[in-house]
């Protein structure tokens, strides 16, 4: 397959369209922004998750800000946002009229924001938007974010992952209609984050880097160089920030790496893998893994399983990101992995799936069936991660 691909030419920078219309402000006191933001006289649906906007003071600046609009509030967006859940918010925002809605809240809120955002004027079962992978063009409702955890770069992405609590699965969707008009990012949000949050943070931030930037060597030098920068930013702060996230300086170096690693930037021109993501997904939609936490399962054994075809690479980033000086490509790319899997544990990571949940024997078979249902026959930069290679990934975790 490598071969094939070097004939194709895809060792060369791809063609890319790089269109990114999110207003990002970004800094101290922004939220106050808020009105000037949201069109006049518009109808707003303010959207958050469990409550913790209320003991930081951010539902506060948000209220205030909002003054003037009629504003109708959506609690109880949870992690990992469920469809039904969501779906409660579809027919308040039918039945109001409501013609903008805010996200206040981390990955979870935003994404459930976006599905909500494509779903009011979806005509059909909106569930086809998750389980058809639809690309959304047109005809959604226009929404903002404020941002309160630093992660998942949904603040500059068009991309969501809902999952469906009935038959737990989680399942990315998106489209260029799903940007958001504006993301408001205030750093000192950081100060009031439990360190499990940060921590969760910092490694999702890093594994999107890795999804696009750890396939094979290929002439995009500029991505790479921006890539690498992230990650070594990530391994610098990440644990600064997890020990005293009210550090302002270090709080907005994290949110800015968090943007910067999943807004489209360092994903064009290149191949991307994603197939840590995926499996991740199934493992929380199993057992409610923390999204970043499945990651951290999930990668260092995927990168192991795929050596042969990521070795190249994991040299390249073993050397740059973590300075190591090895004899072979082998030994630089095996090296490197050690230093990913202490990175991950000296940010709280447990990497072991055996850890989570008793019942970890039983994943593989699940997973590599509900692929094989879909018809995931081929992940990856290469699509050589077959249904045998996310078995060996899995079964490597336990
Ligand atoms: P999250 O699920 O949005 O939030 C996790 C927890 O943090 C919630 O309990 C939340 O409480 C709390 N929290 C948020 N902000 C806080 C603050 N400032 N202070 C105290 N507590 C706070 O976490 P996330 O990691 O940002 O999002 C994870 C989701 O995003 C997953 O579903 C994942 O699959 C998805 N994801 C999306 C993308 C994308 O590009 N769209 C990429 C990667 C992952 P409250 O509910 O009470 O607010
Ligand atoms: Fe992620």
């Amino acid at each position: 397959v490598y071969n094939l691909y070097l004939c194709a030419n895809f060792t060369f920078m791809l063609n890319f369209e790089y269109y990114n219309p999110v207003n990002l402000v970004f800094g101290r006191g922004q939220i106050a922004k808020i009105s000037k933001l949201i069109p006049e006289g518009a109808k707003v649906l303010m959207a958050y998750g469990g409550g913790s906007i209320f003991k930081n003071g951010i539902y506060e600046q948000v209220s205030t800000a909002l003054e003037g609009h009629e504003v109708t509030e959506f609690k109880g967006i949870e992690p990992n946002p469920r469809y039904e859940t969501l779906m409660k918010a579809v027919e308040i925002v039918r039945e109001k009229n409501i013609d903008f809605i805010l996200a206040v809240g981390g990955g979870s809120v935003i994404d459930g924001v976006k599905f909500i955002s494509a779903a009011v004027k979806f005509e059909g079962d909106t569930k086809e938007i998750l389980h058809k992978r639809l690309r959304i063009e047109e005809n959604t409702v226009p929404f903002g974010t404020v941002l309160t955890l630093p992660a998942t770069g949904s603040e500059m992405n068009s991309g969501s992952v809902v999952t469906i609590e009935e038959t737990q699965e989680k399942l990315p969707f998106g489209g260029p209609a799903l940007f958001p008009q504006f993301s408001i990012c205030d750093p000192t949000v950081v100060a009031s984050l439990p360190t499990r949050q940060v921590q969760n943070g910092v490694i999702d931030a890093f594994t999107h880097v890795m999804e696009q930037y750890l396939t094979y060597p290929h002439d995009a030098i500029l991505q790479d160089r921006i890539a690498e920068g992230i990650l070594q930013t990530l391994v610098e702060i990440g644990p600064k920030v997890a020990k005293d996230p009210s550090n302002y300086e270090m709080a907005a170096n994290l949110m800015w790496s968090c943007t910067m690693a999943l807004n489209g930037l360092i994903q064009k021109g290149v191949p991307t893998d994603w197939a840590t993501h995926m499996i991740g997904h199934e493992l929380t939609a199993l057992y409610e893994i923390d999204h970043a936490r499945t990651l951290a399962i999930v990668g260092p054994n995927l990168y192991r399983v795929m050596f042969d075809s990521k070795k190249d690479k994991l040299a390249q980033y073993g050397q740059r990101v973590w300075n190591i000086n090895a004899d072979t490509i082998e030994q630089g790319a095996l090296e490197a992995i050690e230093k990913t899997v202490q990175f991950f544990h000296t940010m709280g990571m447990d990497t072991k799936l055996s850890n989570y949940t008793p019942e970890y024997e039983k994943t593989a078979d699940f997973i590599v069936k509900r692929f094989e249902e879909r018809g995931w026959k081929a992940l990856g930069e290469k699509q050589n991660i077959t249904p045998e290679k996310v078995r060996d990934i899995v079964e490597l975790s336990y």
